[in-house]
């Protein structure tokens, strides 16, 4: 598997199709190691302005190209991307360390997005209204135009199609910025978008730089709209970039989710699905349960059952058979782990399972659950790694009140078997997404995204493509 991973590792960037080199380069390493697999070009103003270039020039045509031709387009880049799961699934796997399995699942989840907007791209509707000054208003729903995307390294796949998708079944063109720690998944993806047929200057994906390239994409006026997929601070700056050129804007910013655990729900169930949700990419997603608060009448079976079931968790590099937890990002995200597990414990909270560094050493930590403490912290700040803190509450107004009481609202989740006190729960708290019973709520039919300062807009799902389409309503006059 990991000769295929190789085999669509590109060492180039791409300006409208063509591969495109530098002498500076950036490394990228395998997290699980450390050692490098290779290495991207540092391209800086003058790469980005010729892709920015070639994406308007590119804009007339796609976006007036026949929505049935892009999804035509689309289907075929599905197709490649299914015929390549193996190969796209082993580079992800170098390159974020995640474990192969869950790095295939990625591939097709982050296929089921181009899929779904093929088609969305058939379905462009629009509408006709009779208007009182005895007229005929028809609206089209029309491409907004190139847009930059600049995107995460936590699922380098399905962040990149799940903007792409339906920016390309609108008609819209693209220059795509991708994480310097995950850029070779990026760039697999484009090389079979250009193969399934796309046009050349519709996609390009630069590498280097971030806060240069993401500072050019944004001062661009040729840019009519920015897709980010990363943390609240970096997205309140990209923001306020865009503002002079009054960009349309997505954010999909960072979460600090809560799970709610009732005193009547099925412990079991609770248990294997705060597993699910956590562990996925080794607890690096924004929507991870960050904190959870379980009944106090509950607490300790809980906290008993998850950390049994913690400890059973096989850690270990993407291609050992079984490994369900990988290593993290970088050395940064294995001390900020360390950090957050200190201040739970210092604030009282107790050590159930795990706890240290894992014995493989480098950036591999073990799978932790803590009981008790203080979950301030949590509620503002986003671990992204595999610790679960969870805390003891007794009334259902005292734990909305801790779960509402973050900047964040992305992601919740909350278990009971009580109707009436899930649609409670699940109308009252500030999130933009409630899992009941489930710790898994991620799929292309469902609008992703977040309130508060988690950002704005939706992806996937039938709105997804509304972020990419301005209305434009055309009034005529009939006699
Ligand atoms: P994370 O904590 O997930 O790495 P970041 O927000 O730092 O979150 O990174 C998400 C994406 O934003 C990455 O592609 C990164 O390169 C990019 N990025 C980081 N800083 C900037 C910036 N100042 N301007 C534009 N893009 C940035």
């Amino acid at each position: 598997a990991r000769d295929a991973g190789l085999a669509l590792l590109r060492e180039h960037a791409f300006i409208a199709g063509e591969p495109v080199a530098s002498a500076k380069r950036i490394p990228v390493d395998d997290p699980a190691t450390g050692e490098i697999i290779g290495h991207v070009p540092d391209l800086g103003a003058a790469e980005t302005e010729r892709a920015i270039q070639a994406a308007h020039d590119a804009f007339p045509d796609w976006s007036r190209s026949d929505p049935h031709k892009r999804a035509t387009f689309l289907r075929e880049w599905a197709r490649l991307i299914d015929e390549n799961t193996e190969g796209l699934g082993a580079l992800m796997a170098l390159e974020n360390g995640k474990p192969f399995e869950e790095a295939r699942g990625e591939v097709a989840y982050a296929n089921s997005f181009i899929k779904w907007f093929a088609g969305e791209a058939e379905r462009l509707l629009g509408e006709t209204q009779d208007s009182p000054l005895g007229h005929v208003i028809l609206t089209f729903r029309e491409a907004v135009g190139p847009c930059a995307f600049i995107t995460p390294w936590n699922f380098p796949a399905a962040m990149l199609t799940r903007k792409l998708g339906p920016a390309f079944a609108a008609g819209c063109t693209a220059v795509v910025k991708p994480a310097s720690q995950t850029p070779f998944t990026a760039l697999a993806l484009a090389e079979l978008a250009y193969a399934a047929g796309l046009p050349k200057g519709a996609l390009s994906v630069i590498t280097g730089d971030a806060a240069t390239i993401g500072g050019v994409l944004t001062a661009s006026p040729l840019i009519r709209k920015l897709s980010f997929t990363g943390s609240t601070p970096v997205g309140r700056k990209l923001a306020e970039q865009c503002a002079p050129t009054l960009k349309r804007v997505s954010m999909e910013l960072g979460g600090a989710a809560p799970l709610i655990v009732f005193a009547d729900a099925d412990i079991d169930l609770a248990v294997a699905e705060t597993v699910r949700g956590k562990f996925r990419n080794s607890g690096q997603t924004c929507v991870c349960p960050n904190r959870v608060y379980v009944e106090a009448s509950v607490a300790d079976a809980y906290a008993e059952k998850l950390a049994a079931e913690v400890a059973k968790i096989p850690v270990g590099a993407a291609f050992e058979t079984g490994v369900k937890v990988g290593p993290l990002i970088e050395d940064k995200a294995i001390a900020k782990v360390e950090d957050h597990l200190a201040r739970v414990q210092a604030s009282g909270g107790k050590v159930l399972t795990g706890g240290a560094r894992h014995a493989l050493g480098g950036r591999f930590f073990q799978p932790t659950v803590t009981l008790g403490g203080d979950d301030e912290l949590f509620r503002h700040e986003e671990t992204f790694g595999p610790l679960i803190p969870v805390f003891p509450f007794n009334s259902e107004d005292e734990v909305l009140g801790k779960a509402n009481d973050s900047e964040f609202g992305l992601a919740s989740y909350v278990f009971t078997r009580d109707l009436d006190r899930a649609m409670r729960v699940g109308r009252r708290i500030e999130a933009g997404m409630c899992g009941v019973n489930t710790g898994l709520i991620s799929t292309a039919v469902a609008p992703f995204g977040g309130v508060k300062q988690s950002g704005y807009g939706r992806e996937g799902s039938v709105h997804g493509i509304d972020e990419y389409v301005d209305i434009k309503a055309v009034t005529l006059a009939l006699k």
